[in-house]
C-alpha cells in the first residue's frame, strides 16, 4: 500500500480488496433468485451476522417461473415476460432480510436467461443458460472467486438437486470455476489464482425431511389450520439423501425468522407460512431452518457432523473478523473492487438498461 504524497499516484489510486476482506468468505452459486432463500437462507444469515463476508451468485433471473399472486400473472413469460426484472427487485428484498450485501448475477442482470424446465423448447433459446457454453460460464465466476476469495463454496450436486437445467448448469459452472480459478496459466488477466477450501452441496437429510411430512401431515388434517390444501410429496424435496450422506449440519435456529422472511420476499414464487411453505403447485412442505450440506471437497476434521462450514480451515478461526495477516498475495496484482465491477453487481442492474 502506498501512502500519498508529492508526485505519487492520486490517493486512492485503487481499492486494495484485501482490507475490506474479513476472515471468513463464503460464496454461493444458485440459479434462480428464491433458490438461495430456501436451501441456505439461515446459513447466509448466520454467517453474514457473524462478520464473514457472504457472497451470492444467481446465474439467471428466473424468468421462466410461474407467478403465485394472481395481480402480479401478468408477468408471466406468455404474456409481458417482465418477471425477471420483477425477481431482481424480490431478490433485493430477500438480501436486506438475511443481511447479505454482495449478491450478483453471473455476468451481469439478463447475461443468461432461465432455461424452464427440463425439456421444454426454452432450454435452446438463445441466451439459456442451459445452452450456455460451461467454460466461458465459468470464466466469468473465475474473476468474482479471484476477487473475493472465498474459502468456502456451496452449490448443488450433479442433478442439480432436483432435475432442473438450470440448477444442473449451475452446479456444472461452479465446479468448472472451482477448478479453473487456482490455475495461474488459466486467463491470468481475471486475477490472482485462488484455490477454494471446501466446496459444499446442499442436501436435505431424509430424516429430517420425513419429521417434517408428519408433522405437516397432522396440521393439514386440523381444519382451518393452515392455509395449504395439500402436502408436496417427499420425492418434490431437492437434494434429500439417506442421512449418513450429510457431513455437515448448521444449526439455523436464531435465523428462523430471517430464512422465512426472505423466503417470503420472493412473493412471486413461494408462499409462507411457518413452519411451511407452498411454491406455486400450491403443495405444503416443511420450512427446515436447520441446513445440511455434503462436504466434497476439502477436509474434514473428525468423524462426526460438522457445524461450520469454516471448519478446519486456517485463519478463519472464530474470533478473527478482518484479519489479513495470514493471507498471501495482499497486494500485487488483485482485481478490482465491487465498486468497480458493479456490472456484475445487484447495482449494475439498477443503474443498468431496464432490466
Ligand atoms: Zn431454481
Amino acid at each position: 500500500m502506498t501512502t500519498p504524497g508529492v508526485g505519487a499516484e492520486p490517493w486512492p489510486r485503487r481499492v486494495d480488496p484485501m482490507t475490506d476482506l474479513p476472515a471468513r468468505r463464503l460464496l454461493l452459486v444458485h440459479a434462480h433468485p428464491d433458490d438461495e432463500s430456501i436451501n441456505n437462507g439461515a446459513t447466509m444469515a448466520r454467517y453474514a451476522a457473524e462478520g464473514a463476508r457472504v457472497t451470492l451468485v444467481t446465474c439467471t433471473l428466473g424468468e421462466e417461473g410461474e407467478v403465485i399472486p394472481p395481480r402480479l400473472a401478468h408477468m408471466a413469460p406468455d404474456r409481458d415476460d417482465t418477471l425477471g426484472p420483477h425477481r431482481v427487485g424480490e431478490l433485493a428484498e430477500a438480501m436486506k432480510e438475511l443481511g447479505v450485501t454482495d449478491h450478483r448475477f453471473l455476468g451481469g442482470p439478463g447475461r443468461f436467461r432461465d432455461s424452464g424446465m427440463m425439456g421444454v423448447e426454452q432450454n435452446e433459446r438463445p441466451g439459456a443458460f442451459w445452452s450456455a457454453d460451461v467454460d466461458e460460464a465459468a470464466a466469468l465466476l473465475v474473476e468474482i472467486i479471484r476477487e473475493v476469495r472465498p474459502q468456502v463454496l456451496v452449490t448443488y450436486d450433479p442433478n442439480g438437486g432436483y432435475g432442473h437445467p438450470d440448477h444442473i448448469q449451475a452446479h456444472r459452472v461452479a465446479m468448472r470455476a472451482a477448478d479453473l480459478s487456482p490455475d495461474p496459466d488459466f486467463r491470468p488477466d481475471l486475477g490472482e489464482p485462488w484455490e477454494i477450501a471446501k466446496v459444499y452441496w446442499n442436501r436435505v437429510p431424509r430424516g429430517a425431511a420425513l419429521e417434517g411430512f408428519a408433522r405437516l401431515r397432522r396440521d393439514l388434517a386440523e381444519p382451518g389450520k393452515l392455509p395449504f390444501g395439500r402436502a408436496a410429496s417427499i420425492t418434490e424435496v431437492p437434494g434429500v439423501v439417506d442421512d449418513h450422506v450429510i457431513t455437515t449440519e448448521i444449526d439455523g435456529s436464531g435465523f428462523a425468522s430471517a430464512k422465512a422472511a426472505a423466503m417470503r420476499a420472493h412473493a412471486t414464487q413461494i408462499e409462507v407460512h411457518e413452519p411451511y411453505f407452498a411454491l406455486s403447485n400450491e403443495l405444503a412442505q416443511p420450512l427446515l431452518v436447520d441446513e445440511c450440506y455434503e462436504l466434497v471437497r476439502g477436509r474434514r476434521e473428525g468423524g462426526g457432523r460438522e457445524s461450520d462450514l469454516f471448519d478446519g480451515i486456517p485463519g478463519t478461526s472464530e474470533g478473527i473478523p478482518g484479519s489479513s495477516e495470514d493471507l498471501p498475495g495482499t497486494s500485487e496484482g488483485l482485481r478490482g473492487t465491487s465498486e468497480e465491477n458493479s456490472g456484475t453487481s445487484f447495482e449494475g442492474a439498477q443503474n443498468g438498461t431496464g432490466l
